[in-house]
């Protein structure tokens, strides 16, 4: 039998964390060492977005650079981890039995939300991938029934990857800006404490209930992948999860990352 894996959320921050020397890269590399080694890794990355849920079928997903003005390093990047396209079917298949018309796109690669994090936990890049869009008009609730929906893989050895930030507005970033925000604190602190908590319909709630919560997410791409992993990892009855790391980058970027179940 596989392992049973926690659903994960994590913030993969700025493309250039692998280069740096910050609590929150070398948290994505010991936990890789932590989960040990999923079948195949379903990545819903912030930087993948589409109307209606899509999985990708890459054999062999390019290694996708969408990003502009950084070190030309950053561009030679490649994570060259086979696609997987049984688990994107599977997984298809576990949507529609939702009542949700997922698409099958033919050779969509990796994204930085999947790579950057996938690179730092998986540096050996021998764990099948394939990615999930989000779905900026549909919101926290439904993307809360997408992870539930896919609940099941995590007994099949998949390991459920929400990618995003939990705080996430480039619009307050400062160059240099040392020391983390009060607002960006305030959401950080109010977020953990609900997850501890179970508290899944304030989680949902966040943009009315919780302090600063439209600008911890002026636009809620980076968000919404909490909801899959949240919705992969709890049930009706158990809704806790748990804090893995938590950090700042500049501009109150929070780093923070959770587990549910598992
Ligand atoms: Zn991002």
């Amino acid at each position: 039998m596989p392992q049973i894996l926690p659903s994960v959320f994590v913030s993969h921050g700025a493309p250039t964390l692998p280069f740096e020397e910050v609590p929150a890269r070398r948290f994505l590399e010991d936990l890789g060492r932590e989960l040990g080694r999923p079948e195949a890794v379903l990545c819903i990355s912030a930087h993948w977005e589409s109307r209606r849920p899509a999985l990708s079928l890459a054999e062999a997903p390019e290694t996708i650079h969408d990003f502009y003005g950084f070190p030309q390093a950053l561009y030679e990047i490649t994570y060259t981890a086979p696609g997987a396209p049984d688990l994107a079917r599977r997984a298809a298949a576990l949507l529609e039995q939702a009542g949700v018309q997922p698409a099958l796109v033919g050779e969509r690669g990796l994204d930085h939300g999947a790579w950057v994090p996938l690179m730092l936990m998986y540096p050996e890049a021998k764990t099948p991938v394939t990615q999930l869009t989000v779905q900026t008009r549909d919101g926290p609730a439904a993307h809360l029934e997408l992870g539930r929906a896919l609940a099941p893989l995590r007994a099949e050895g998949v390991l459920i990857l929400g990618s995003g930030g939990a705080v996430h507005n480039l619009a307050e970033w400062r160059e240099g800006e040392a020391g983390v925000p009060d607002w960006a604190q305030a959401f950080d602190d109010w977020l953990v404490e609900r997850i501890e908590a179970g508290a899944v319909e304030e989680l949902v709630g966040y943009r009315s209930g919780a302090p600063e919560g439209e600008r911890a997410h002026p636009t809620e791409e980076h968000f919404l992948p909490l909801f899959v992993a949240l919705g992969a990892g709890t049930t009706e009855d158990e809704g806790r999860g748990r804090v893995l790391h938590r950090s700042f980058g500049p501009g109150g970027l929070s780093m923070s990352a959770f587990a549910f179940g598992g």
